[in-house]
């Protein structure tokens, strides 16, 4: 495939193959009929793309939807690549004119909907041409096996009748086997080359947590990506409407999305997403199919989705440009019920799959082993780094009590006490001493187990025993939640089995892929740059995606290229971009360097980029910087680390500090209170952050230096947020 290499430069900027493209395009070249199954992000597109660009003839490309099929011509042409549209929305004039410049050989691909493509009319008009492949986007839409099926996509039948002598290809994302069998059955392909690469999305952090206050839960993760793109699910219609509301009223860039909604609504908050308009989708599983915007920063499920396979697309909407990117799953034991009930009309095999697929979710989200390779089980592969260093499980995140027997003997046995007859809340009350009214009258403040954990706080005992009710070892009963002992619940009381139980979760770290993806990266540059890119995104009424992706502005802010030789370099910067954006971009960079006194045209030794796997480790550092950084990880306090290394607080607090920068930490949690860093963090928009003097003048004393300079090494890792 090295022919096509020039191709991938020249229109492109890419200087080599993702796992899997060269396979697959020569299977286009060749003419071969094939299956490709690749994950969201892939480069799926690139596979038909390519060979079409460089084989004589036009290429037809059939995908689901009109946004969808604008992107990818938008995104095309502005690489300079001849490539058009058919779709219900154009005028008999403006389809005139694309019939003409396909007749005169123009154009290199063109794009259709299934049942445009397969009129009486088109398929004549077509015939007659010399058609290089056709590649079939989001071809699981032809089985019902999927969960996209979409009648449309059945005309396609025909296709290899019509085509006897055009390779046919179909690329999804969807991963079982039932399904891809059953797109190379309907298409009648011919011996098809069935290429299936790996599902693992390494630029994925995957958390997995019990909800016990949702919109807390979902404002920490949203304070890790202020000002970027991001999807929450919802399960129910309802959900969605007012967590939006909540979102708008604490200020968020929200929209909703839902098939209550008017198609116009849709369309238009769909639009203002993919455009940046709106940051933030609140949406029902309804939205996402064939959403190809790449800048997707965080997916949020607030309740458990439908299955393991479900979660997999869903989640895997963010980080399509590769770029680290966060999936967070929030559950309570109430959604898997929902779910039951939503199924309640199946029945016979139906009701068994889907009953198996919701047990397989909720395993998922009980277990406490590492996320992705739940994940790649699922789909068959087998994943055998010890850690992935991208989960909260793999990251240590998750801190296991110490004693969880005993801890859960105490919770069973206060159950017991209260005869089997009391909710979670009322129970987790007990367990804490409360001196609540209803308590005391009704005698529990004498019980044995009155008070016998009253050193924790009552959330926590609560989510404990939310815990033992998640893995079976409690039920909860009838309308009230009254909670029973199961059967495995008594051999705890026996003392024949341990449950795992956790602790909340602590402080956040950045995965390995975050770490690597910004190294050497100048944010205030970076930042500079997307809002170029809106600039000239909203001058052309596209979205910004498709001028420049992320990874393009990232590498642009690493290397701060400012002779034409050096941009040439940049992946994303093709042969037109360059001509189009070279000479602004020179400028932007040049003027920012000089106003920053910062290097321009980095050589490649200048910058040391991690590889995904280790984190990071001091460079060049003392033995006690390395020990400090140990301890740091262990969550250690400041002055915990301090008096073990044996060094003043002064130096720990500097070690604490590169620490932080190195590791992207935006969670101060473990060395302040959160209220006093977000007080650190609203003096610094106020005052600046360029002296520490005034911050602590602001607060009298009261808030340390080390917490200042520790809150504002958090906040750098915070992007600073476009103004
Ligand atoms: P898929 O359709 O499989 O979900 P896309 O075709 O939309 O994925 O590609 C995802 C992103 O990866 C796009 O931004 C695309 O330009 C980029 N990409 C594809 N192939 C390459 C490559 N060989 N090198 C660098 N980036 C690539
Ligand atoms: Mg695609
Ligand atoms: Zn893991």
């Amino acid at each position: 495939m090295e022919e096509l290499l020039p191709i991938l430069h020249k229109y492109w900027g890419y200087e080599s193959f993702r796992p899997l493209q060269a396979e697959a395009m020569r299977a286009v070249v060749a003419g071969r009929d094939s299956v490709v199954v690749m994950p969201t992000g892939g480069g799926k597109s690139l596979c038909f793309q390519a060979p079409a660009l460089h084989m004589p003839g036009i290429a037809l490309v059939v995908s689901p939807l009109i946004a969808l099929m604008k992107d990818q011509v938008d995104a095309l042409r502005l690489a300079g690549a001849p490539a058009a549209c058919v779709n219900s929305t154009q005028t008999a004039s403006e389809r005139r004119e694309i019939a003409a410049a396909v007749k005169n050989g123009q154009l290199k691909l063109l794009y259709l909907s299934p049942e445009k493509l397969m009129t009486e009319r088109t398929l004549e008009f077509l015939q007659s041409l010399d058609i290089s492949l056709i590649a079939i986007d989001e071809a699981h839409c032809i089985s019902d096996w999927g969960h996209d099926f979409r009648p449309e996509y059945r005309m396609l039948h025909a296709l290899k009748e019509k085509f006897p002598n055009v390779g046919v290809h179909a690329y999804t994302a969807t991963a079982t086997e039932q399904v891809r069998l059953d797109i190379a059955k309907q298409l009648k392909l011919h011996d098809p080359e069935l290429l299936v690469g790996s599902f693992d999305r390494p630029n994925l952090i995957y958390r997995v947590q019990r909800i016990h206050d949702q919109w807390a839960q979902v404002r920490e993760i949203l304070a890790r990506h202020r000002d970027k793109s991001g999807i929450i699910y919802c399960i129910r219609r309802a959900d969605v409407d007012s967590l939006t509301a909540t979102m708008q009223q604490a200020g968020y860039s929200a929209l909703p999305y839902h098939a209550g909604l008017s198609d116009q609504d849709r369309t238009k908050n769909q639009e203002a997403f993919l455009t940046d308009r709106a940051k933030i989708i609140v949406a029902t599983v309804a939205f996402g199919m064939g959403i190809d915007k790449s800048d997707v920063r965080f997916v949020i499920h607030t309740g458990a989705p439908k299955g393991l396979e479900h979660y997999q697309q869903e989640s895997g909407r963010a980080g399509r440009d590769g770029l680290e990117s966060e999936c967070t799953l929030l559950y309570s034991q109430r959604d898997f019920a929902t779910w039951k009930h939503f199924q309640r009309e199946l029945s016979g095999p139906a009701l068994e799959v889907a009953n198996r697929v919701l047990a397989g979710i909720e395993r998922f989200c009980i277990s406490l082993d590492c996320r992705r390779r739940a994940i790649l089980d699922y789909f068959g592969e087998d994943y055998t780094a010890e850690s992935c260093q991208a989960c909260d499980v793999c990251l240590s995140e998750l801190e296991m009590v110490s004693d969880p027997l005993i801890l859960a003997q105490k919770i069973l046995s206060c159950v017991i006490r209260l005869e089997q007859m009391y909710g979670a809340e009322y129970t987790a009350l007990v367990l804490h001493g409360s001196s609540e009214e209803r308590i005391v009258d009704k005698g529990h403040n004498k019980l044995s187990t009155y008070g016998l954990l009253k050193d924790q706080p009552k959330k926590q005992i609560r989510d404990w025993i939310e815990q033992l009710v998640g893995q079976g070892h409690l039920r909860k009963d009838g309308e009230y939640g009254v909670l029973q002992i199961t059967p495995t619940g008594r051999k705890i009381l026996r003392g024949e089995l341990t449950p795992k139980l956790l602790k909340a979760a602590k402080q956040r770290k950045a995965s390995a892929a975050a770490v690597a993806s910004w190294t050497g990266v100048d944010r205030g540059l970076f930042e500079e740059l997307r809002q170029w890119r809106k600039g000239v995104a909203d001058e052309k009424c596209l979205p910004p995606f498709v001028i420049f992706s992320d990874a393009t502005l990232r590498d642009l802010a690493r290397w701060r290229p400012t002779a034409m030789e050096n941009l040439a370099q940049i992946s994303g910067l093709g042969e037109k971009k360059l001509i189009e954006y070279g000479a602004p971009l020179k400028k932007l960079i040049k003027r920012y360097c000089d106003d920053n006194r910062l290097d321009a045209n980095v050589k490649a030794g200048d910058v040391v980029l991690e590889s995904a796997a280790p984190p990071p480790t001091p460079q060049g550092g003392s033995m006690a910087k390395q020990q400090a950084w140990k301890l740091f990880e262990q969550n250690k306090t400041l002055e915990e680390v301090a008096g073990i290394i044996n060094r003043a607080t002064s130096t720990t607090q500097n070690y604490l500090c590169e620490f932080i920068l190195a590791h992207g930490i935006t969670d101060a949690s473990v060395w302040m209170e959160p209220a006093i860093f977000e007080q650190i963090r609203e003096a610094a928009q106020r005052l600046g952050t360029d002296k520490l003097s005034p911050i602590h003048n602001e607060f009298q004393g009261a808030i340390t230096f080390d917490q200042i300079r520790i809150a504002l090494a958090c906040l750098r890792n915070e992007m600073p947020s476009a103004s």
